[in-house]
């Protein structure tokens, strides 16, 4: 079989064949001694060849693994702008927590009574979160934001029918996230659109016109995914409140929030968090997710079992509470999350925390501000955590929003979430967190400067991006439909 190829390379950005081209008969990761196999294994099951498989030392396997690492992007290699997931910086700290031999080598099923420690800090991150958001109580159960949304609406359900009053509609902002109205439809309800005002916000009289008998609950976001903030949420909650409806709020964007304002104080029943958004565990193909929810007492009854208690002087699981909604994940969630979070919380403190959204919230206003003129601002006037630009400025140059973010990864930038929110034409949605420095800050800003120039000047250099990467331009539709994974650097010509 051929070796690497060599023709794609340009200096170290190193071309990685699959691994069973790397294959010369022969060749062995680890010497075993021989071993003496008569009679150990039934005949029919003893092999004399292991067939297909690559034959490969250790150093090209390294090699071969962590190149292939190397082609990961996260926010250790690179500025991550992606607005609404809140790719902040994981401590590596944090890691360091969650390997430690009494964490990472915890069984599930170790008896309460030797897993102290692990339920104490399960206990205690719970109430963090119950204070940072202004809630009563929190399970960390569920395992994403979108099985945090499942548990909430499951318990929103739950409360309604035990009045015997199950209502069937629930009220979603067209802003929001595509899993709200999917946690919403998986509970069995009907989903009625919001249209937000000229600035995406929800207007009072607009609740006040959709609100009924029937209406479960409104799910709403904020700051909403425009990056701007609700004011009206009080109010808003208050008309549905009034007619026996609950506020299902949205928490993913609480980095601009954390230590400045607490959802349970302006309305909201039950929401849940991202910890690996705004509590810093690693999000996307790093780690498994964590999305625990937070109820007002109101739904407090009705939370996952099992719960942690506090019985005879120790810390127990308990699920005692008939009215729970049940178990919405094996074991307890995904516990390596909370001892991260746990370890972030910590390091910063309340006063860490507050000054992390406020640092989120004006980078947000200094990438907005740099660049609202060059592209198009969707909402006029200051943001939250994250600016909302469009292409419009770019009329006329045949230039899209998809070729922008194209042509980023080649100056060395992840792009930003394209598209979304759907409420707006060409979104480039820009996140940058409280992680980032003025000086990349900066660089990102140069970057999108010399972009809308190409555009202008040169527009077919952005339509032929990204240039600098293993892959270049694909085929979308094509690559969804008819994915080709086993890419040679030979066949990659045209996509
Ligand atoms: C990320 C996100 C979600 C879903 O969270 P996951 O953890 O990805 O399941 C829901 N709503 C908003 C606004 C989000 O940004």
């Amino acid at each position: 079989m051929s070796g690497p190829s060599r023709d794609k390379q340009a200096g170290l950005l190193l071309d990685e064949p699959l691994i069973f081209e790397r294959n010369r008969p022969g060749q062995m990761g680890v010497d075993v001694a021989e071993v003496e196999a008569d009679g150990l294994l039934p005949a029919e099951l003893e092999r004399a060849e292991l067939e297909g498989m690559p034959e490969v030392s250790e150093p090209e396997v390294v090699r071969h693994f962590l190149r292939l690492s190397q082609w990961n992007l996260s926010a250790a290699t690179t500025f991550y702008p992606l607005g609404s997931c809140t790719m902040k910086y994981n401590p590596i700290a944090n890691e360091a927590a969650a390997r430690m031999p009494g964490f990472a080598g915890l069984h599930p099923m170790t008896p309460d009574g030797l897993a102290q420690g692990a339920l104490e800090l399960m206990a205690e991150l719970q109430d963090m979160l119950a204070e940072i958001s202004g809630m009563d109580a929190v399970s960390l159960q569920p395992a994403a934001g979108a099985q945090g949304e499942l548990a909430g609406m499951k318990m929103i359900r739950a409360y309604h029918e035990d009045r015997g009053d199950p209502r069937r509609r629930v009220l979603i902002p067209a802003s929001a996230h595509g899993t709200n109205p999917a946690s919403a439809a998986l509970c069995g309800y009907e989903v009625a659109q919001l249209d937000g005002n000229a600035q995406g916000v929800v207007e009072p009289d607009a609740v006040r016109r959709a609100m009924s008998s029937e209406v479960a609950a409104l799910m709403i976001t904020n700051p909403n995914t425009l990056g701007i903030f609700e004011r009206e949420i009080a109010q808003v909650a208050e008309i549905v409140h009034q007619q026996g409806g609950l506020v299902y709020l949205d928490g993913a964007n609480l980095n601009a929030l954390m230590g400045v304002a607490k959802p349970g104080h302006i309305g909201a029943d039950v929401l849940h968090f991202n910890l690996h958004k705004t509590f810093s565990t690693p999000h996307g193909g790093g780690g498994p997710g964590a999305g625990p929810v937070g109820v007002r007492q109101v739904l407090a009854d009705y939370l996952p079992n099992p719960r942690i208690v506090r019985r005879d002087d120790a810390w127990a699981w308990s699920s005692d509470a008939p009215k729970s909604i049940g178990r919405v994940r094996s074991f307890f969630g995904n516990f390596g999350m909370f001892v991260r979070a746990y370890a972030f919380i910590k390091a910063l403190g309340g006063d860490g925390l507050t000054r992390a959204t406020q640092m989120a919230v004006l980078n947000a206003n200094y990438v907005r501000a740099r660049l609202q003129d060059t592209y198009h601002l969707a909402v006029p006037g200051l943001c939250m955590h994250e600016c909302v630009l469009t292409d419009r400025n770019l009329e006329g140059t045949g230039i899209k929003t998809l070729d922008v973010a194209k042509r980023l990864l080649d100056y060395g930038f992840y792009a930003p979430t394209i598209y979304f929110p759907l409420v707006v034409s060409g979104a480039l949605m820009i996140e940058p967190t409280e992680s980032e420095s003025l000086e990349t800050l900066d660089e990102f800003i140069a970057a999108m400067e010399a972009i809308a120039v190409e555009a202008a000047e040169d527009p077919d250099a952005i339509h032929a991006a990204p240039v600098r990467t293993p892959v270049g331009r694909l085929d979308e539709a094509k690559a969804a439909r008819k994915p080709v994974l086993r890419w040679r650097a030979d066949d990659s010509a045209g996509g």
